[in-house]
Order: C-alpha cells, then structure tokens, then sequence
C-alpha cells in the first residue's frame, strides 16, 4: 500500500525523524489558511499524489507570499500531473502539501529496502539526491553505497556512521544523520515497509538534517497487524479496478494490453502472461482467481476484467485441482448474462470436472472458442484480437 508524501511524513515525525513542519489542504482556501499558520517567510505548495517526479513535472512550487501560495494552490488543485511515473494518463492532484520552505544546502539520497537476494533490508545512501535514483544507479552506480541489515540485531550505529561518512555528509552532522537513519530503520521495521525513501534528505543552512521527502510502501500482507495505516489509504489514488478486484479477494493487476486474462492461481497467471506475449499479444491484466473461488467470484472477475474499455479479447486458462472446472464455466455464462459478451473468448479448461465444465460452456451458447492446450489457446486470442 502507498500514502501520500505529507501521511510519510506524518510517520516519521512520529518517529523523531526530522521533517519540515507542514499541513494538508484541500482546498485553496484551507492551503491559504495553512501557510498563514506556518509562518514561515517562504512556503513550498506541494501536490500530492501518489507518484514521484512532481518538482520536474511542476508539481513543487515555492510561493514568496500568501498571495503566491493562493496562486500556486488554485493551479495546482483540480490540475493532472503527469510525471515520469503516472504514465501518459497523469494524475489529477486534490490535495496540497503547504510545507515551510527550506534552506537547502545540499541534497542526499537515503533509502531502505528488502533485497531479495540476500533476504535483507538494506539502506542505501548517495550523495546524488533530489535526481532520480535510477538514474544514478545506470550512469553512475559506484555513486550508491549499500549496508546490508542484520535482521537479528537491526542497523547498527557504525553502519549509519559509515554511510554517512560514505556519502560525504559534514562531519559535524554525522551524528544527526546517524539519529536519522536509526529512526527511519525503526519506521521501516515496525510499520512493515517495502520501501522507505527519501529524496532528497537535506542539510540546511543552519545545519539541520531533514527528510525533504517521504516515500512509504508497506507490505500488504502485513496490514492485518497496522489498522492504523488503513485510514492513510486514499482510493482516489488507486485503480477502480483492483479496488473493486480487493474486495473479492482476487489477486488483479491492471496492465496495457488488450487481451484479458482469467487464470487460476499466481504461477498460472505468470505463464500466461509469458506466453501470451511469446505469440505476440499484450496482456491487459493478472488475474488470479484463486484456489477456492465461487461462481460468484469468477463472474465478478469476469465483470472487472470487461469493464476495461482496453480489453479486446479475453483468455481463461484454468487447471481445475482445487478450482472445479464446471463452477469456472457457471462463472462465466453468469457473468457475460450479466453484461453481455462482444469479445472474442478463447477458454482452456482441464483437470477437475473438466467434461461438465466444457459441457456447461457448450450449451451457454456463448461464442466461445475452445482450446486444447494453453499455447494453443495463447495463439487463438492472439490471431483473435489481430
Ligand atoms: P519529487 O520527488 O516528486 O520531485 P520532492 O518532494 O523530492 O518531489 O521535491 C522536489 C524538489 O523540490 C526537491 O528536490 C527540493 O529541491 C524541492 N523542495 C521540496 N520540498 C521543499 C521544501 N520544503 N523547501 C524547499 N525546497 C523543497
Ligand atoms: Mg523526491
């Protein structure tokens, strides 16, 4: 799960971890109101959405005056932001983060993250900040140094030391920047992330060390154990689709393409994909079903993979073990009674109940193309969707 920069920040100020002080708006009023209780000489209006790149898109303005801020925030508010990370389609900002603007001596990176080669968190740090990350990493990579945490004793305070030493930070904030990452680690840990990022981490003129920027992910399987992170959620932010996919407990990814895919369980789903794209075609999506699913849950996956207007044909690729094949084909007839059916539709059913399955498919009516095997099916939807 993502939040927003200002809910980050929010955590790690909770944390001890240093930011600037700053409010939320949602509207230029309320932005106006936030900058008069700052105080501050110079405010940064900042959107907040759920993507970075913002300062480069325009996204980061630094007002002089309340006037400004007004400015800035009736610009901003309502705008789509597209940035190297919101894709083509941008995002529509509707929230502000009014921040008190900084004095910035220089810029850092700072971030934690799992690596799954060594199964370990690992903080990485360069003194390459406010660009992007990745792009230091391809052009300029003994640039980024790496600490890898011992899961059984955490960061330790020389591996700080060192990176912080490793990245050229004044030796008379050493001792700062240590406090700091030793707090983001604690945020990381106990929050559960998947990344803590910050981009840039800044030295001030009067020799402060802050977290300009907050980036948190958390690990969805663990939100179970963080009721408290679930009311930083903001659907606004996320695909109707796989809000509506959540709620049925299906494992949906929206994608580009245009062929929709139906399968059941994660490996099927990945092999799919695979193929699909080896004879030439573009997924529109991961779906897995699931082991246990019902009729009513495929017809809802069905219904969600076709209110995709990329969509042109659909491919469902079931190997029936726990998942029946016969409730699979109950799934789809009601689902396309339901909303109908234009697409091309190629189904490969084999293993549980297989024949009734194929029988139930058979005499729906339905247009339905049949396939023997899954890269036959994958060449069929292919040619299908031209
Ligand atoms: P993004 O990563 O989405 O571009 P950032 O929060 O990193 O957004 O902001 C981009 C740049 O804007 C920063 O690198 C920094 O130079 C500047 N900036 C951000 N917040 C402030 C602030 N409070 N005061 C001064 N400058 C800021
Ligand atoms: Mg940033």
């Amino acid at each position: 799960m993502n939040i927003h920069e200002y809910q980050g920040k929010e955590i790690l100020r909770s944390y001890g971890v240093a930011v600037p002080n700053g409010r939320v708006a949602f509207t230029v009023e309320e932005a106006v109101e936030a900058a008069k209780e700052l105080g501050s000489e110079i405010c940064v209006v900042k959107a907040q959405i759920h993507a970075g790149g913002r300062g480069k898109a325009g996204g980061v303005k630094v007002a002089k005056s309340l006037d400004e801020v007004r400015t800035y925030a009736s610009e901003l508010l309502g705008k789509v932001l597209v940035t190297h990370q919101t894709g083509p389609e941008g995002k529509e900002v509707k929230r502000l983060l009014i921040e008190e603007g900084c004095d910035i001596k220089k810029e850092y990176y700072i971030g934690l993250v799992v690596d799954r080669a060594t199964s370990r968190v690992v903080l990485m740090g360069s003194e390459e900040g406010g660009t992007e990350i990745e792009e230091v990493a391809a052009k300029t990579p003994e640039k980024i140094f790496k600490e890898y945490i011992d899961p059984a004793v955490g960061l330790q305070a020389f591996q700080a030391r060192r990176m912080a030493f490793n990245i050229n930070i004044p030796k008379e904030l050493v001792n700062q920047a240590v406090k700091f990452m030793m707090g983001l680690y604690q945020v990381f840990v106990e929050k559960d992330c998947s990344i803590a990022e910050i981009n840039p981490l800044v030295i001030t003129g009067d020799g402060k060390v802050m977290a300009l920027d907050a980036k948190l992910n958390f690990d969805s399987n663990a939100l179970y154990r963080h009721k408290e992170l679930l009311e930083y959620r903001d659907l606004d932010e996320e695909d109707p689709k796989e809000i509506e996919a959540s709620k049925y407990d299906l494992n949906y990814i929206a994608l580009d393409g245009n062929i929709g895919c139906m399968v059941n369980g994660a490996g099927l789903a990945m092999a799919t994909m695979d193929i699909i794209k080896y004879y030439g075609g573009e997924p529109a999506n991961f779906l897995d079903v699931g082991g246990g699913a019902t009729a009513e849950k495929v017809t809802e996956a069905f219904k969600i993979i076709l209110s995709d207007p990329k969509v042109k044909g659909i491919f469902v690729n079931i190997f029936g073990g726990i998942m029946k094949c016969d409730v699979i084909a109950t799934g789809i007839v009601e689902a396309t009674k339901q909303v109908g059916l234009e697409l091309p539709l190629v189904v490969r059913l084999e293993g549980t109940n297989v024949e009734l399955g194929k029988k139930i498919l058979e005499e729906s009516g339905l247009n339905i193309t049949a396939a023997e095997s899954m890269a036959d099916g994958a060449q069929k939807i292919v040619e299908l969707v031209g």
